[in-house]
């Protein structure tokens, strides 16, 4: 159920909707919308109806609607989510572009790669240290040394940091250290995870599984948006299909499809989605070019000696030519690349450690 309030209404009357709604066995969220609030109360609502809320003091228009992810979607939020993450923002006008190594595997491979991404124009670091590998005898991650590497690259270059987690226990010791928690796409559906990650207050990159829909995909934002938190970034990463000639498919219908069913901001993410650095630069473009809302890239010092993923990682000269390219395609589409990040103290020296 949405429910509408006048534009001049008290917190006092917004409070006694909140009430009303909680009393009525709904959670209700809030948001403000063109400067007014508008109030999605969720859960099972055979117990209420618009007949309850539109009596009261300041509520203009209740919607009953029946969606499967109403805090998600459109309906709810109209326009588009805007939020801040250390020194920028995601969801607006500009495209943020998140790099960094599949996995940490040391402190100067993963100095190194985080002065080279943000020399090129880099606004977040990506470092995997807790790695979902098909193999369970392939690397696993370096864990919580990881994360001391990644805070320190963070330190020194003045970008935030996003790790992926698999478990709850994983998410505790990385909310220690990171700025953005990654749920990748073999966790979509990981309800409890999920749920975990919607109690924290960090922003979540939430990937698009293996094969799931995007409505499934939807639905677990859903998990953690119900759950109190508001920062989800969706990641489109490929998806699989027949063909064989790319590591996934990259459903670029989805960037459109999701713009439109979600106030939500959109990624996407060649790397894994094309699974070969030849055809990298290309698929980030066209993301680009289809309105996506950041990118997420596989970067690598030497990516011949990657301990994962070295065949789509991008060494940093690839990945100063696709940044360069990128921002040329924003600018066709009236977009623009994230133009300013915090200053680090020590990032002059930084750049020449
Ligand atoms: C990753 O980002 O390194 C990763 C494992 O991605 P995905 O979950 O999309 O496979
Ligand atoms: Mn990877």
């Amino acid at each position: 159920m949405i429910i509408l309030m006048k534009p001049g209404a008290t917190p006092l009357e917004v409070e006694r909707v909140l009430g009303y709604a909680r009393a009525a066995g709904l959670t209700p969220h809030l948001a403000v919308e063109d400067g007014r609030m508008v109030i999605g109360a969720v859960g099972d609502s055979s117990a209420a109806s618009a007949g309850l809320f539109e009596p009261l003091e300041g509520v203009e228009a209740v919607k009953c609607i029946a969606h499967p992810y109403p805090l998600a979607s459109r309906h709810f939020h109209p326009a588009d989510s805007i939020f801040p993450l250390d020194g920028f923002t995601v969801g607006g006008r500009e495209i943020a572009i998140i790099a960094g190594p599949c996995s940490v595997e040391s402190r100067q491979q993963l100095l190194d790669t985080a002065r080279a991404v943000r020399q090129a124009g880099a606004n977040a670091l990506r470092g995997g240290v807790f790695k979902p590998r098909t193999s369970p005898y392939a690397f696993q991650g370096l864990g919580e040394e990881g994360l001391e590497y990644l805070a320190e690259a963070r330190a020194l270059t003045g970008m935030p940091i996003v790790t992926e987690v698999l478990s709850i226990e994983q998410m505790e010791i990385a909310l220690r250290y990171v700025d953005v928690l990654q749920i990748g796409a073999r966790n979509m559906q990981n309800f409890p995870l999920l749920r975990a990650a919607g109690e924290t207050r960090t922003p979540v990159l939430l990937k698009r599984g293996l094969s799931a829909s995007i409505e499934e995909l939807l639905m677990a934002a859903e998990y953690i948006l119900a759950s109190g938190n508001s920062r989800v970034i969706l990641c489109e990463r490929g998806i699989r299909t027949f063909e064989t000639a790319t590591r996934n498919t990259t459903d670029i219908n989805a960037i459109p499809v999701l713009k439109s069913l979600t106030h939500l901001p959109v990624f996407l993410d060649p790397s894994h989605a094309t699974g070969h650095r030849a055809y990298v630069a290309a698929v980030a473009r066209a993301a680009v070019a289809a309105g996506a809302d950041g990118l997420l890239i596989e970067v690598h010092p030497q990516p011949e000696r990657a301990l994962s993923d070295g065949p789509q990682s991008l060494t940093p000269e690839e990945f100063a030519a696709l940044v360069h390219q990128v921002r040329a395609v924003a600018g066709a589409v009236g977009r623009c690349l994230v133009s300013s990040l915090a200053p680090a103290a020590q990032w002059s020296e930084a750049l020449h450690v």
